[in-house]
C-alpha cells in the first residue's frame, strides 16, 4: 500500500477502522475467558456461579472443574463489567485476562453452567496434570509475530479441524483432528515433524493451549511457547494487528467467526463448497444421518437447499417422496 501521508494521516485511518469493529455505544459485551486455579468444591462453585450469571442475565457456557473455570457468555455492557468487578474481587478467579468483543445482541441462545473432570479435555487420564504446574512459556503477540519469522520453526494448530479450515496462520501445521482429546496420539504419531524445531503453539483464547503445551513438555520436546491469550488477543493486539493470521477465527458462539487480521494483508482462505467463492459461511447438512458441517454461500444456499451435497439432498427429497406415498 502507498503511504504518502503523514503518520497523523495513518493514525486517522485506524481509528475509522477501530470505530467500526467495536462501535463505542455497543449496548452487549462477549467475555472470553478462562483461569486455572483449584477450586475447591466445583459442584457448590457452579450453582453459585449460576445464580451469579442468571442475576446479571448472562448467557453463554461455563465450564467448571477442580482445576479452573473456562468460559464464554454476553450480556448488556453494564452487567458484564459487574461481572468482571465480581471473578477479579474473588481469589480464587483474580488475575483473569478478559477477551472482550462488543455487540449488538446476545450471542448464545441460553446460559449453561456445567461441571466437568477438566476445564478442556485432553483426556490424559492418569497422567493429568495442572497448567500451574507445567506449560511453556507465553509468548505476547508482538514476540510471537517476531518468533514467526525465525528458521527452523513450526506453527502448530491446536484446535479442531472445523476450527482451521476457516482461519489459521500462515504456513502452521494443522492436525486433521475432530476433538482436543486426539491430540496426544496425533503428536506421537508425528514426532519425526516436530523433533528439534522450536514449536509455537496456538487456539482461540490461549486455554487449550495451556494444558496442550505442557504436555508436549512432557513429551519431551524442550522449545515449546505458546501463544498468550490465543488468536483472539492476536487479532486485538494494536501493534500486530492479526498479521500472519489468514481467515477468521470460529468462535463458539452464534457469530460462528470473528476477524482477526486487520491489516491489508487480510484474506479468506476457505470457499463454497459448491461455487468456489470464498467463504466463511458454515452451515450444517439438513439430511439429519448427515449433518456434517460445510461452507456454503447464500446465493448456493438458495440454489442447492442447505445439503452439503447434490447426494444428500436427493437422499432426503426420495425419502420425503416414499413417506408421502405411504
Ligand atoms: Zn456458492
Ligand atoms: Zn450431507
Amino acid at each position: 500500500m502507498e503511504s504518502k501521508n503523514t503518520s497523523a494521516g495513518a493514525g486517522l485511518f485506524e481509528n475509522i477502522l477501530a470505530e467500526k469493529r467495536s462501535p463505542m455505544n455497543s449496548e452487549y459485551e462477549v467475555l472470553l475467558y478462562y483461569k486455572y486455579a483449584h477450586i475447591e468444591d466445583p459442584e457448590d462453585y457452579a450453582r453459585r456461579h449460576r445464580d451469579l450469571c442468571e442475576k446479571l442475565g448472562l448467557l453463554g457456557r461455563i465450564i467448571v472443574a477442580e482445576e479452573g473455570l473456562n468460559g464464554t457468555v454476553s450480556g448488556l455492557s453494564s452487567n458484564c463489567l459487574k461481572y468482571r468487578q465480581v471473578l477479579d474481587e474473588d481469589p480464587v478467579t483474580s488475575g483473569i485476562a478478559w477477551k472482550i468483543d462488543p455487540s449488538e445482541e446476545h450471542v448464545f441462545p441460553r446460559l449453561s453452567v456445567k461441571v466437568r473432570d477438566e476445564v478442556v479435555t485432553l483426556g490424559l487420564g492418569e497422567d493429568d496434570f495442572s497448567p500451574e504446574d507445567l506449560t511453556a512459556t507465553h509468548l505476547k503477540p508482538k514476540d510471537w509475530h517476531a518468533a514467526m519469522q525465525e528458521e527452523n520453526v513450526v506453527l502448530l494448530d491446536a484446535r479442531n479441524d472445523y476450527e482451521w479450515k476457516i482461519g489459521r496462520f500462515e504456513g502452521a501445521i494443522l492436525p486433521p483432528l475432530p476433538s482436543f482429546k486426539d491430540f496426544p496420539a496425533w503428536i506421537r504419531e508425528h514426532r519425526g515433524e516436530l523433533e528439534g524445531k522450536k514449536i509455537l503453539t496456538y487456539c482461540t483464547g490461549g486455554i487449550r493451549c495451556e494444558k496442550f503445551s505442557g504436555f508436549l513438555l512432557k513429551e519431551g520436546f524442550t522449545d515449546v511457547y505458546q501463544l498468550d491469550g490465543g488468536i483472539v488477543t492476536y487479532g486485538k493486539d494494536p501493534e500486530v494487528r492479526g498479521k500472519g493470521y489468514e481467515g477468521e477465527c470460529y468462535v463458539f458462539d452464534q457469530r460462528l467467526s470473528v476477524p482477526v487480521n486487520r491489516t491489508e494483508s487480510a484474506r479468506l482462505v476457505s470457499s463454497c463448497c459448491y461455487c468456489g467463492c470464498s467463504s466463511i459461511r458454515y452451515r450444517n447438512c439438513l439430511w439429519m444421518p448427515c449433518n456434517a458441517q460445510f461452507i456454503c454461500c447464500e446465493a448456493c444456499e438458495e440454489q442447492h437447499g442447505r445439503y452439503c451435497g447434490t447426494l444428500c439432498n436427493e437422499v432426503h427429497q426420495t425419502s420425503f417422496a416414499a413417506l408421502n406415498e405411504d
